[in-house]
């Protein structure tokens, strides 16, 4: 069976035609127009194109900003606000698509094939330019009020400390996601700090930045009783040794030995195509 993934980010909105085995095919993209309209209308567009190539695939739609449940979306990098694209979609597309944050989906994508399969409490932690992922709990994406998902990414590690695009200040995302550690790494690059630390070199800035991450996910650990905790975004594109040195530091600590002794700190199995394949598996989902 072919589904159509879509996936509409800050700057660029991409589909894929995905098969049973989950490679992405015929892959098409284009940059993210700037009105939600246009939007719509591109997205519109390009499945048009990919019915070309899979006649009457269902499709699905990972969109980054926050949802409401009138399917109304806020984005900053977009430039919408409470926009009724949920809505539009279905004008321009003449029946209902199953359309969802991206964040959302890329939990959902791991849930449903990758390594959160089958689990009843996991975690998926993206490490990019901030911390995104979600929680499931119950087998099911763990929603706030009104549908709204949980910002893990601004839980506060630091009070009082780096201000944050949220309004907070000390947000975890400000000292624990790749942009941080960029920060932190200059003037090398991260790949380049990374490959020292592969290399064996000892280095104090690596180690400040895997105890802020660990600071964080000692908290959800408490929180949630996670089985599994899995780790992607650009970061985990560096290699084993992140997720290694991660998981190791969480096992070092007493919410993991005296409370979640069973939790797995593993890599996530969806990184560039996350968006993609979590709009598939919102799509599969709602067939
Ligand atoms: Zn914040």
């Amino acid at each position: 069976m072919s589904i159509i993934g879509v996936d509409v980010g800050g700057t660029h909105i991409k589909t894929g035609i995905v098969q049973d085995d989950l490679k992405v095919r015929f892959r098409d993209e284009r940059p993210t127009p700037a009105a939600a309209q246009d939007i719509v209308n591109a997205v519109y567009e390009m499945v048009n194109m990919a019915w070309r190539r899979a006649p009457g695939a269902a499709v699905g739609i990972s969109f980054a900003g926050t949802w409401d449940n009138e399917g109304c979306v806020t984005a900053n990098q977009l430039r919408l606000k409470k926009a009724p694209v949920r809505q539009m979609l279905r004008d321009v597309f003449g029946r209902p698509v199953p359309v969802e944050n991206d964040a959302v989906c890329a939990l959902m994508a791991e849930h449903r094939y990758g390594a959160l399969k089958g689990c009843e409490t996991g975690i998926l932690l993206t490490l990019g330019t901030g911390i995104g992922g979600g929680v499931i709990a119950h087998g099911q994406p763990l929603r706030g009020h009104q549908g709204l998902h949980g910002e893990l990414g601004h839980m506060i590690t630091h009070p009082g400390g780096h201000p944050c695009g949220c309004g907070q200040k000390g947000c975890w995302e400000q000292y624990a996601a790749a942009r941080a550690l960029g920060l932190l790494a200059a003037p090398l690059t991260t790949r380049e700090l990374v490959d020292r630390v592969r290399k064996g070199e000892r280095s104090d800035v690596w180690q400040q930045y895997i105890c802020e991450v660990t600071v964080g996910i000692q908290s959800l650990l408490m929180i949630f009783m996670p089985e599994v905790i899995a780790i992607g975004g650009g970061l985990s594109n560096a290699g084993s040794i992140v997720v290694d040195t991660i998981r190791e530091a969480v096992e070092k600590t007493s919410a993991y030995r005296t409370y979640c002794p069973f939790t797995r700190v593993v890599p996530a199995s969806f990184r560039n195509d996350a968006g993609i394949i979590g709009a598939v598996a919102l799509a599969e989902g709602a067939i």
